[in-house]
């Protein structure tokens, strides 16, 4: 799960981490009154959207008075922000966040991530902050440090250090840093993270070590345990598609293809979109609809994908292990039943109670192309959809 910066912002302070004071605003009112109440010379507004990119693409303004926050808060509310992590279709600004503009020394990068290699989580700092963290990857690796994290330790002040002069931080400011760093580790942590990343953590003219933008992301395996982080959950941010999905349980991720799926298990749904793609086609969706899946569960999962008005053409590709093939069938029937189809519909379907499953697609009356294997109906739908 994701959160907005400013309540990324809230968590960060709540551990001692440094960050610019500031409030969320919903509307320009909101934000000229949020100014006038943080009283700083200059005063920045900022897009809060489920995406970075946001400086350049617009959604980060500095203005140096009431009428130009006014100004900036009016254009950016409201406006579709196209971001390299939106997509083209961008993401609509709903609210704000009124910050007290900064007085930067120096751009620095902090991120932590479970390296799924060493099974740990690792700190990672560079010196090239405010730009894109991955292009310098690309480019420039030898500017990325690390430090990997014994569990039972956690990290250490000495790794702290190690990083902040790895990174060039000026000498007078290492032991802040390392106390950010701290901080930011203790968060993670504690909050069950997946993502902790500050870009840019900056160096102020004051002589203070901050972080100007958060990234948090959880795990959602562990919702279950922070009730608080769950209640800032914004629906607003997500798939209208994937939310409804999540209600059932199904593994949805919406795509930008025209072939809609319906697979159970993740490593044949991951097959399956290979597949598509090899043909020449483009998935609408990852779908894995599990091993428990009932009738009701495939019946909502295919009106999920029915409701992709991109969705030209559906690939059902079910392996009967635990699942069923005539429950899957079944939930295909039902569904259609419900909403109808008219779209060109390939079904591949082996194993268990393979042959109910058949006929249960046979006598249904439906006009469903039936496929020997994975390949063979990648093809046929890819054809299809045409
Ligand atoms: P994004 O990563 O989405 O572009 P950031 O929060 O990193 O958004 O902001 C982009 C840039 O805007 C930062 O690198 C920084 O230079 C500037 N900026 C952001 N917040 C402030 C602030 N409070 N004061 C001064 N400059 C800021
Ligand atoms: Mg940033």
């Amino acid at each position: 799960m994701n959160i907005h910066e400013y309540q990324g912002k809230d968590i960060l302070r709540e551990f001692g981490v440094s960050v610019p004071n500031g409030h969320v605003a919903y509307t320009v009112d909101e934000a000229v009154k949020a100014a006038e109440k943080l009283g700083s010379d200059v005063t920045v507004v900022k897009a809060q959207i489920h995406a970075g990119g946001r400086g350049k693409a617009g959604g980060v303004k500095i203005a140096k008075n009431a009428d130009e926050v006014r100004t900036y808060a009016d254009e950016i509310l409201g406006k579709t922000l196209v971001t390299h992590q939106t997509g083209p279709e961008g993401k609509e600004v709903k609210r704000l966040l009124i910050e007290e503009g900064c007085d930067i020394k120096s751009e620095y990068y902090v991120g932590l991530v479970l390296d799924r290699a060493t099974s740990r989580v690792t700190m990672m700092a560079s010196e090239e902050g405010g730009t894109e963290i991955e292009e310098v990857a690309a480019e420039t690796p030898e500017k990325i440090f690390k430090e990997v994290i014994d569990p039972v330790v956690g990290l250490t002040p000495f790794q702290a250090r190690r990083l902040a002069f790895n990174i060039n931080i000026p000498k007078e400011l290492v032991s802040k840093a390392v106390k950010f760093m701290m901080g930011l580790y203790k968060v993670f942590v504690e909050k069950d993270c997946s993502i902790a990343e500050i870009n840019p953590l900056v160096t102020t003219g004051d002589g203070d070590v901050m972080a100007l933008d958060s990234k948090l992301n959880f795990d959602d395996n562990a919702l279950y345990r922070q009730k608080d982080i769950q209640e800032l959950r914004d629906l607003d941010e997500e798939d209208p598609k994937e939310v409804e999905a999540s209600k059932y349980e199904l593994s949805y991720i919406a795509l930008d293809g025209n072939i809609g799926c319906m697979v159970n298990g993740a490593g044949l749904a991951m097959a399956t979109m290979d597949t598509i793609k090899h043909y020449g086609g483009n998935p609408a969706n990852f779908l894995d609809v599990g091993g428990g899946a009932t009738t009701e569960k495939v019946t909502e999962a295919f009106k999920i994908i029915l409701s992709d008005e991109q969705v030209k053409g559906i690939f059902v590709n079910i392996f009967g292990g635990i699942m069923k093939c005539d429950v899957i069938a079944e939930g295909v029937v039902e569904a259609t039943k419900q909403i109808g189809l008219t779209l060109p519909l390939v079904v591949r379907l082996e194993g268990t109670n393979v042959e109910q499953g058949k006929k249960i697609l046979d006598e249904s009356g439906l006009n469903i192309t039936s496929a020997d294997s994975m390949a063979d109906g990648a093809q046929k739908i890819v054809e299809l959809v045409k």
